[in-house]
Formats: structure tokens, C-alpha cells, sequence
């Protein structure tokens, strides 16, 4: 069965016959697998990978997932999850399952920088390697490529790449919640412009096989702790600040902030989109201070592309409306240098 009760969308990534072969060699029982996602994944580098590695196994091959740095905890929800490798804890068994490998997916990046030193060993290796990836420019050197710029996240192309194999009667309970926990994650619940028919087809079959969609919104949502809400509140109370007559929002956190509220890994997720969110606001930025450097997203709606401004000027990335960046000079001076080049943008 192929998921299609209505008219098939073609996309250009859509496999080719020569690359649907190749695939079909390679996913047979003993295969062994290594799939790799970003630095500090997310929802949608974690349930895209973990359904991949899930449906593989059905096939029958034996898999591992390896991941730069560690998970925030409400990602821990997906299943399968609990069997990933953190290359930067157990970096010798990582090494062992690459150097093993016969195939290497990469997921939810499309530039090895951004898989950090488990990314220079991917590059090093000899086995066969796949790209499944919704960012712009790819910088891969991959022997098969299954990437789209206008899917909303990988989780949904993870979900194509199972129909393009024909294989939908695979997909389990397990596995659409690891893609429906990617699935809202990248797009903010379902509501940004990268989200269309297909996106709901899918999740309508979802519904159809009997998933409990709101257990998965209450992983993603109701995961608040004291300190959380309260960081959050502080952000917003304190750290906000509007530029450009209210068209630009910007929130920043300190270490010590960070410290005071004991901020946890995935606690100030979510905070650039609270600046966004404001009446008028085009475009939003959230600056946090990390270990001798700053962390930095951007988020926007309408005509500023923030990927440009992040590759640009803060060695970073990204997608049209959600982009993200860094910079090795202090908070105050990356400030500094954003409101000076967002005037460019706006
Ligand atoms: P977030 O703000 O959620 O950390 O990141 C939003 C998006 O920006 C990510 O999905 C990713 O595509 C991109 N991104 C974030 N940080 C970086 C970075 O340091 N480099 C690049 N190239 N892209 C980034
Ligand atoms: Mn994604």
C-alpha cells in the first residue's frame, strides 16, 4: 500500500529508480546501520532518527543511533530513544559502531560541521551514506540524497522515505509517534508555512492506526519545572527589548541567569518564539551565553530570512524563518553587533 488517497505531490527528491535500488540492496536483514544527527538535537533530529532506526530493525537491520551531545530530557519520550549513543559519553562505542557500519544516515543536518568530531569521522568512513535532511545548501558529500528544503521537518521525509520503499504497513504505534513528535516540534504544532496537505495526510493515517496524539503534545508541553516557568518569566520580564519601531524582539540570558534559575539542557527552548509572538514582531532573537561562547536563534515571519542573516554574520544556518548561529565575542558585544546588521535585514 502506498499513502496516497489523494494526488501523489512530486518532489524533487523523490527517489530515483537507480537510488531505490541501491537503497533496497543495502536494507536487508544484517545490514548494520549508524544513524547520526545534530548537536543538540531536537525533537525533530530525535524522532525522525529514532523512527528510521525503528522501521530498519523491521527489515532486519541491526542499528545504531549517535548523537554529538546529550538530550534534553522530554526527549526521552520517543521511543528508542533510550538506546542512544552520546558521542561525546561513549565515544569509544560510537567509534566501534561507525567503523563497523555498512551504511551511515545522516538526518536533520545537511553539513557534517554540524554532528561536531563524530561529523569528522562520518566523513573518514568508508561505508555507504544517505542524507535525509529538510535544510537549505546541502554541504554533503553523500552517495544518496533524500532532502527537501520545503518539507516542514525530516521526520515527515523519514516517513516518505518508508512509502517511497513501499513499506507503510511497518509503520507502528512507536514509529508515528517518533515522527509526530517531529512533526510538532519543527513546526510549531502544525502552524508554520512549510506545513501542507501531505503533513495532515500523514497524520490523519496516524490517527487512523489508533495513535494517542495528545499523550505526545503532553510530552512536548506539559514538561515544565518550577524552574523553568520561572526563568521564563524572568526572560520575559527582564530580558526582553524591541528594536526597529517593534518590528525586531530580542531575548538574552546570562550564565548567571542561568545559574540562578539552575537552567537544565531544552529550559529556554521555546523563549525565541515568546519574542515573536508580540504584536508586530517580524523577527525574533534569543541570545544565551554558553561556555566561552554565545548560542544564538533566530526565528521570523514574512520576508526577513534569518538563515542569511545567521550564516552572514553569526557563522550559522538554518531555515528562511528559523535559523540559528554563534559568535565567540561576549553577549553584550554580540548584541551590539546584531542590532547594528539586523537594520540590513528589516
Ligand atoms: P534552534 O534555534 O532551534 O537552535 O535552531 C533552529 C534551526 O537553526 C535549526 O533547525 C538548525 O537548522 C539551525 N541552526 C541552529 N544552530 C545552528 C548553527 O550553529 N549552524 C547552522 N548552520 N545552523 C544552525
Ligand atoms: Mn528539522
Amino acid at each position: 500500500m502506498r499513502l496516497f488517497s489523494i494526488k501523489r505531490f512530486i518532489h524533487y527528491w523523490m527517489l530515483s529508480k537507480s537510488d531505490l535500488e541501491k537503497i533496497k540492496l543495502v536494507i536487508t536483514p544484517g545490514t548494520k546501520v549508524v544513524i547520526s544527527t545534530h548537536k543538540s538535537p531536537d525533537g525533530d533530529a530525535i524522532g525522525s532518527s529514532c523512527a528510521l532506526a525503528m522501521y530498519l530493525e523491521k527489515k532486519g537491520c541491526i542499528c545504531s543511533i549517535v548523537v554529538p551531545d546529550a538530550l534534553a530530557d522530554f526527549l526521552y519520550f520517543i521511543p528508542y530513544s533510550n538506546k542512544i549513543i552520546v558521542f561525546d559519553k561513549m565515544e569509544a562505542r560510537a567509534k566501534e559502531v561507525l567503523s563497523d557500519s555498512d551504511v551511515v544516515f545522516s538526518l536533520d543536518y545537511n553539513d557534517l560541521k554540524r554532528a561536531g568530531s563524530f561529523g569528522d569521522l562520518i566523513a573518514d568512513s568508508k561505508s555507504l551514506k544517505v542524507l535525509i535532511d529538510h535544510h537549505e545548501e546541502p554541504n554533503y558529500e553523500g552517495d544518496i540524497y533524500f532532502n527537501d528544503p520545503t518539507c516542514c521537518s525530516t521526520a515527515q521525509l523519514v516517513f516518505d522515505f518508508i512509502d517511497e520503499l513501499n513499506d507503510i504497513e511497518l509503520v507502528d504505534i512507536p514509529i508515528a509517534e517518533a515522527i509526530y513528535f517531529g512533526l510538532i516540534t519543527d513546526t510549531g504544532s502544525f502552524r508554520f508555512p512549510s506545513v501542507n496537505e501531505r503533513t495532515h495526510e500523514i497524520i490523519a493515517h496516524f490517527l487512523k492506526m489508533g495513535l494517542a496524539h495528545f499523550k505526545v503534545h503532553e510530552a512536548i508541553f506539559d514538561h515544565n519545572s518550577m524552574n523553568r516557568l520561572q526563568l521564563n518569566g524572568f526572560a520575559v520580564s527582564e530580558r526582553l527589548e524591541l528594536l526597529e519601531n517593534g518590528r525586531v524582539a530580542f531575548i538574552w540570558l546570562k550564565e548567571e541567569d542561568l545559574h540562578r534559575f539552575s537552567a537544565e539542557k531544552g529550559d529556554t527552548e521555546g523563549l525565541v518564539n515568546k519574542a515573536l509572538s508580540i504584536s508586530g514582531v517580524e523577527m525574533a532573537a534569543f541570545f544565551r551565553s554558553a561556555k566561552e561562547m554565545v548560542k544564538i536563534s533566530f526565528r521570523s515571519k514574512g520576508s526577513i530570512f534569518v538563515n542569511e542573516l545567521a550564516r552572514d554574520h553569526f557563522n550559522g544556518g538554518g531555515h528562511k524563518y528559523a535559523a540559528g548561529g554563534s559568535s565567540e565575542e561576549t553577549i553584550n558585544e554580540t548584541i551590539a553587533k546584531f542590532k547594528k546588521v539586523v537594520q540590513k535585514y528589516v
